[in-house]
């Protein structure tokens, strides 16, 4: 509707505004297609609406029979029968009505489990970027409200805009059965009530926002202003007074817009009494007017002027719905554009069509990196359309309007051996984590590639791709699960045995017997928490049972107690056994083993060797090592 009202408005928008009413009816269309698998039940509602709107009209009229009929001609037999028939027509649209809620639900639901699995699927096909880039909340904010706000159009706005559309049908077909010059009248006073419920609507609508409004600075300072850090901050400058006097302002601002809000009811109230009572006045004098005047006998009866108002006041209150429901559809509309919206987001990484599946077990494990370049692409490149709340039309946030030219990997060639151990070795923010990245595809290279045995990651199915490669990070992520099911989710299949035996290398097999249940002990949010070193080992623990070609080691920078070094030591020794590993040094013992070092600065390798080449060399390497490890070293052989 709104759309409608927009089109006829002609101002300098009026573009902007045609391109919204072809969105509106490109999502309807869409909206409409999601129906298609349930065809069959959505005839049967409809058929039901139709049933319960003539029986609507049936009340009326048998009160037209009884006046003109029963009571006139002091026949009982018909008064029975029409007060029978009143019964059972209320009965039946009763029943209608809850086979009409059943089936409701039961599209509706369904319908709404079908977008929740799309939007799941979609969003788990979605590559790292997306995730880094898009608030949890915003995602998960899709996911349930705005699916859940779907599901009540689908269930009530759209069955209501339905009704009011074959309510308006049926009532007029009933108005000018019984009297077309009254319905003519009555169609004649529409606009006028339409006027008074589109003007009362919009300033209830108007007093709304603004309470809200109010509402929401007045929350706002509530929680500045009473927090710890804000009542610090306001004791320290003693500025009591100060936000006293601004919640004050606020909160006499809510108070008049109560007021009025309350008093503006009361009018609409008011308007609308004085609607219904005035409109079947203009009916009965129109129609006593014929009665009294009319000398072989009027074209309308009492019970006909009864029947008449009846429905002349169910036609406007019919059309009493029309705004509420145009605000109520325009709701809904942008509801679905916002799940369309995620469910037509492009995938950036996916397989192939040709891509192939490595087995494990003829892997031998190279890596080569060859004139590999990536940038940061802005966030916005890639989901620039995005229309998240709080979002600037463009789609940029406040905080990343302001961006910086993005981080680059510039010309990266490298070649890792089948078994070797390479350390990255650089500054904070060299790129060593973007490139360990690059390797299981969480992010895809601008140009050149990086090859497994020789094949580009992108020729490679992505799931194959995975199951060669073991990631173990600084912040190891356990599920809400027991021990076992959280050391399991990368192997299912593994027996009891080798899930023990990876637990024993990982050096936490001994923790975990300790628990109460063992390794039926949940862990994650609100189960045991392990330590950050315990976590660790819990992960590389799932790596050994994963058993990867591949290995990428992303050593924990945070400093560890002794003991927990030792052990976290003693546990990678296994895993980094017999496959690939590239791994983001941050241990002297991890350097020193490695079989080259590339130290990394800037997103360039700057230097690559031994560790005694590159001590040799007196460059970067040379100079970090001095900063960060040599005091390590000497405390090693203390
Ligand atoms: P550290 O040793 O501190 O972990 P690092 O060498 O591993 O650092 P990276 O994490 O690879 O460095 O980051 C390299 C640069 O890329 C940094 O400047 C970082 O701010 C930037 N960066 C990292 N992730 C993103 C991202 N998702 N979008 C944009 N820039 C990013």
């Amino acid at each position: 509707m709104q759309s409608v009202n927009r089109l006829s408005v002609s101002s300098p928008g009026q573009k902007r505004q045609m391109s919204a009413f072809k969105t509106d009816l490109g999502v309807l269309k869409r909206i409409a297609r999601t129906f298609v698998p349930y065809k069959g039940r959505v005839s049967f509602i409809l058929l039901i609406l139709l049933v319960t709107t003539a029986l609507g009209i049936v009340n009326p009229l048998l009160v037209r029979a009884v006046l003109d009929d029963a009571i006139m001609n002091h026949n009982m037999q018909h008064l029975i029968l029409y007060a029978t028939i009143a019964l059972i027509a209320s009965l039946l649209g009763g029943l209608a009505s809850i086979a009409q809620t059943y089936f409701n639900s039961v599209i509706g639901q369904n319908i709404m489990r079908d977008f929740r699995n799309q939007l799941y699927v979609k969003l788990q096909s979605m590559s790292f970027r997306f995730f880094t880039s898009t608030r949890t909340g915003e995602i998960q904010s899709r996911l349930s409200n705005d699916i859940n706000g779907a599901q009540n159009a689908l269930t009530d706005t759209f069955t209501r805009a339905v009704t009011c559309i074959l309510n308006a049908i049926v009532t007029i077909a009933a108005m000018l059965y019984v009297s077309p010059l009254l319905t003519l009248i009555s169609v004649v006073l529409l606009p006028l009530f339409l006027w008074i419920t589109y003007k009362s609507g919009k300033m209830r609508r108007r007093t709304s926002l603004a309470t809200q409004q109010t509402m929401a600075s007045l929350h706002a300072l509530m929680q500045e202003t009473l927090s710890v850090s804000g009542v610090l901050l306001i004791k320290t400058l003693g500025r009591q007074k100060m936000v006293q006097g601004r919640f004050k302002t606020e909160n006499q601002k809510l108070t008049e817009l109560g007021i009025q809000q309350r008093m503006i009811g009361r009018w609409i109230m008011f308007l609308f009494d004085t609607f219904f009572t005035f409109t079947p006045t203009i009916i009965y004098i129109v129609a006593g007017w014929q009665i009294i005047h009319s000398a072989q006998g009027a074209s309308i009866t009492i019970g006909g002027i009864v029947a008449f108002t009846a429905f002349q006041s169910r036609l406007f209150n019919t059309f009493s719905q029309i705004f509420p429901l145009q605000l109520d559809l325009q709701s809904s509309l942008a509801l679905f554009e916002r799940i369309f919206e995620y469910l037509d987001l492009p995938v950036e990484i996916h397989d192939a069509p040709d891509a192939c599946t490595l087995e494990p077990e003829l892997v031998k494990g190279e890596i080569a990196f060859k004139a590999v370049s990536f940038t940061y692409k802005d966030a916005l490149t890639s989901f620039g359309k995005l229309k998240a709340p709080g979002q600037k039309q463009n789609g940029q946030t406040a905080s990343q309007s302001g961006h910086a030219t993005p981080f680059t990997l510039d010309d990266l060639s490298f070649t890792i051996k089948p078994g070797q151990l390479v350390a990255l070795v650089g500054p904070s923010g060299a790129g060593k984590t973007t490139i360990t990245y690059l390797i299981p595809r969480l992010y895809d290279v601008d140009s050149g590639a990086v090859e497994i045995d020789g094949h580009d990651t992108r020729d490679i199915k992505l799931e194959s791709l995975s199951s060669l490669i073991g990631i173990v990070t600084q912040e190891s992520f356990l599920f809400h699960a027991t021990v076992r099911e959280n050391l399991l989710y990368a192997s299912p299949e593994a027996t009891e045995e080798e899930m023990i035996a990876a637990t024993k290398a990982a050096a936490i097999h001994e923790r975990i017997v300790e628990l109460s249940d063992g390794y039926d002990t949940v862990v994650g949010e609100r189960g045991y928490r392990f330590s950050g070193g315990e976590k660790q080992r819990m992960a590389i623990a799932r790596t050994i049972l994963k058993n990867p070609r591949i290995l990428i080691l992303d050593e924990a920078t945070s400093s560890l107690d002794t003991q927990s070094e030792r052990l976290i030591q003693a546990a990678l020794e296994p895993l980094m056994k017999n496959r690939t590993t590239i791994a983001i040094a941050h241990r002297l013992s991890t350097i020193l083993s490695a079989d080259l070092i590339l130290v990394i600065d800037k997103g360039r390798i700057v230097e690559q060797g031994t560790h005694r080449e590159l001590l040799a060399h007196e460059g970067l390497y040379a100079n970090l090592y001095q900063q960060q490890f040599s005091q390590q070293a000497a405390l090693d052989a203390v």
